[in-house]
């Protein structure tokens, strides 16, 4: 096929960063885990390997995870998530500096056509749910790797959650790391042959989600992006096994998480009393009223956070931390969200709850992103078509500031053509492309990002008959 440059639309695109500080009235709950569901117990099972749950169900694991990695990878089951987005499998095995999630999609896996498979939203879903782990991937200075099933999603409406999720726990009396958490910070797998984590999505079509990363809801929607990282969060170990009466949710007897270590009294006493050592351990409460009173907190080192402790115990009591109780922050982990609210990054405390957990976190990067990125950008690229000898340049205008911008053009294969870095001073023209740089005639999309994306533009290039090929 030959397009000729008159069938190019105007490459001129504005991009709104915004934040919606507006509060609707209208709002739904997350998600309340059966925490029996995430513990498990490894268990020979005619001579294989197998693993219990807190319910001593033996737990299937699904077909795909006999395809090896690089085969999942290759059938588009699998997405190897890192701070750079979504990689291929070569390149995230040469990856050194930074974490990387394995998503396997059971939509995908499985051929639902709904879900993350669904032939419209598929994309899209896996799209904002990739960027969602690639925001905690940046913010975490760990070596490891973490294998998160995104299980088949459901579809209901009124009072279903808007997801549920869980690291996978062993259950040892006293403070227990998650599997999540152990892998991605020590490297290891301590439950081959298990996912770490799973999150459920519930795709119900109330819920008529916003799936633009980089604008906010509409006072209809709900948005995505700010429920995966909710859920992320609980898998990386945002989660209590506090019931109603201070005892464990597990089957067994004093089994705690690590976060439960540092929840506190209203009196800044560590709630959970831990005596003992081995298989006479007790973990106890100092004083059961705090389950209830809304006064519970969280050991976030500098400060203290609220953490959700209602006059009535609920599912979402004590794993999660509450706006009421924060002086005008926004949390994530709120338990509720509602219509046209949006929430992109952690507060500092749930930055803290990480680190308190065991992860090193760039605390200053994980509740900065956004902040640097509200900024109303107006980008043209020129000149579009161009031929083949020439420089490209980028228009940026609407408060760029200072940033160090990767331009990488791909081909419409997808093949990277050329990158390179810029930096800005501020709003003005930059070179996109140098003009000794010699790409073929076609078309190529130009990408430019600062950590968020900031543009994604089409280039066509000519060749001397002034087409393109
Ligand atoms: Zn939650």
């Amino acid at each position: 096929m030959r397009i000729t440059a008159l069938t190019l639309a105007a490459s001129l695109f504005t991009f709104h960063f915004l934040n919606s500080s507006v509060v609707f009235a209208q709002e739904h709950h997350f998600d309340h885990n059966d925490p029996k569901t995430s513990i498990v117990e490894p268990i020979m099972h005619h001579g294989t390997q197998a693993y219990k749950n807190g319910h001593g169900e033996i737990m299937s694991t699904d077909q795909a995870y006999e395809l090896s990695l690089e085969e999942r990878v290759d059938k588009g089951y699998t997405l190897l998530v890192s701070a750079d987005g979504v990689s291929s499998f070569k390149s995230s095995e040469s990856n050194q500096n930074g974490p990387v999630f394995n998503l396997t999609f059971l939509d995908v896996v499985n051929n639902t056509n709904k879900g993350f498979d669904d032939p419209d939203l598929g994309e899209q879903r896996r799209n904002v749910l990739s960027k969602a782990f690639a925001y905690y991937a940046s913010v975490l200075n760990i070596p490891g790797k973490a294998d998160i099933e995104i299980q088949e999603s459901f579809f209901q409406n009124s009072s279903a959650p808007f997801a549920y999720s869980a690291s996978y726990y062993f259950s040892s009396k006293g403070f227990n790391d998650g599997l999540v958490a152990s892998h991605l910070i020590n490297d290891y797998d301590a439950a081959a042959g298990l996912p770490d984590g799973f999150i459920q999505f519930n795709f119900g079509s109330a819920f008529n989600y916003n799936y633009n990363t980089t604008s906010a809801p509409s006072s209809s929607q709900y948005d995505f992006y700010t429920v995966a990282l909710h859920e992320i969060l609980h898998v990386l170990g945002f989660t209590s096994f506090c019931a109603h009466d201070g005892t464990s949710e597990a089957p067994n007897d004093y089994v705690f998480t690590s976060y439960d270590e540092f929840l506190l009294t209203g009196n800044l006493q560590n709630f959970f009393v831990k005596v003992g050592s081995g298989s006479q351990v007790s973990v106890t409460p100092v004083d059961v009223s705090f389950i209830t009173n809304n006064q519970m907190l969280f050991d976030a080192g500098g400060s203290n956070a609220p953490v959700y402790s209602p006059s009535s115990y609920g599912g979402s009591s004590i794993d999660h931390f509450d706006n009421n109780r924060s002086q005008g922050a926004d949390f994530l982990m709120h338990p509720t969200l509602s219509k046209g609210k949006r929430v992109t990054m952690m507060h500092t405390d749930e930055a803290m709850v990480l680190q308190k957990i065991g992860y090193n976190v760039d605390i200053g990067l994980a509740t900065s992103i956004n902040e640097a990125e509200e900024i109303d950008l107006t980008v043209s690229l020129y000149p579009n078509p161009t031929t083949q000898h020439g420089s490209v340049f980028v228009n940026l205008q609407g408060g760029i500031g200072n940033k160090e911008i990767l331009v990488i053009v791909y081909d419409m294969m997808g093949r990277q053509a050329y990158s390179k870095v810029v930096l800005t001073e501020g709003d003005g023209v930059i070179t996109a492309i140098d003009p000794y740089h010699n790409l073929a005639p076609g078309m190529y999309i130009v990408i430019g990002s600062a950590k968020d994306e900031l543009f994604n533009q089409k280039l066509m290039i000519m060749d001397h008959n002034g087409s393109v090929p």
